[in-house]
């Protein structure tokens, strides 16, 4: 599933392709339910003529602000863009297709089909509920400790909830979590000061080394993460812990060990994040 650094590629390689600017002058929807707002009618109807002004993102949401409507979408486990220069039918698991005016397609495709759009209108806004942003200046060490005040949830669920920070998923909670070298089911009430300023630098650390690593490809298939130019990511041969099970610690040789805390795959080191 693409986490903030892999979505922030796709973000940065959407801009650096010149798609801002473009107009949009015809819109295919392939499946009904990868838009969540408005209906297909509506959004081909009020997508078609409106200009991408500007593309952003916003914890795991790509935001396309248009003329006059804003474009939100969310990747969710296999949603992902291409861009084709030339005309061509649709591929099986393409999902939406947008027509631009200088001759390009911007292709979404999306095989297990949970990746959502959301064309705002009046209807409530998904950015609303979201948390701090960990790469920006509001991610001080204050606003972290204010935010695990109180909690006595398990550290790892705490992270990968939206409302708290974005971005962060599987991957990128493990890494901090054995940056910090603290055991994913710690609960929050329970970390010390010291493990508190480690976490705060652990997570802008991991986000940026994926970023700088154009993301990770933990697969070679179709369905998993590539960016829009296709290149698959390089972070996947730099990870510390996921998916390092049975295999030495890169800090200390123990061998890793996988457990599962919120029906969720959790790689951790026996030693470095003592139970
Ligand atoms: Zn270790």
């Amino acid at each position: 599933m693409p986490e903030l650094p892999e979505v922030e590629t796709i973000v940065r390689e959407m801009r650096e392709a010149k798609l801002e600017g473009t107009k949009i002058i015809a819109v295919e929807v392939y499946w009904d339910r990868s838009l969540a707002t408005p209906t297909p009618r509506e959004f081909i109807k009020k997508m078609v003529h409106q200009h991408i002004q500007k593309i952003s993102r916003r914890g795991k949401f790509i935001v396309m602000q248009l003329t006059q409507d804003t474009l939100l979408v969310h990747l969710r486990m296999t949603g992902k863009f291409l861009i084709s220069s030339t005309k061509k039918p649709p591929h099986p698991h393409e999902r939406v297709r947008l027509y631009l005016d200088d001759g390009r397609l911007l292709c979404y495709e999306d095989q297990r089909k949970f990746g959502k759009w959301y064309l705002l209108g009046n209807t409530a806004n998904p950015l609303d509920q979201l948390g701090i942003e960990p790469l920006s200046a509001h991610f001080t060490l204050k606003a972290f400790q204010n935010l695990l005040k109180g909690s006595q949830r398990p550290i790892k669920p705490f992270l990968l909830d939206q409302h708290n920070l974005v971005g962060l998923g599987n991957i990128y909670v493990d890494e901090a979590l054995w940056q910090a070298q603290i055991y994913p089911k710690r609960s929050v009430s329970s970390l010390t000061q010291k493990e508190i300023h480690a976490l705060h630098r652990a997570i802008p650390d991991v986000l940026q080394k994926g970023i700088d690593n154009i993301g990770t490809s933990l697969g070679s298939k179709r369905a998993n993460y590539f960016s829009v130019s296709g290149r698959r990511g390089g972070n996947q041969y730099q990870l510390n812990v996921f998916r390092r099970d049975g295999l030495p610690c890169p800090r200390c040789q123990t061998i890793i060990l996988r457990t599962v805390i919120a029906q969720r795959g959790t790689h951790f080191c026996p030693f470095c994040q003592k139970i």
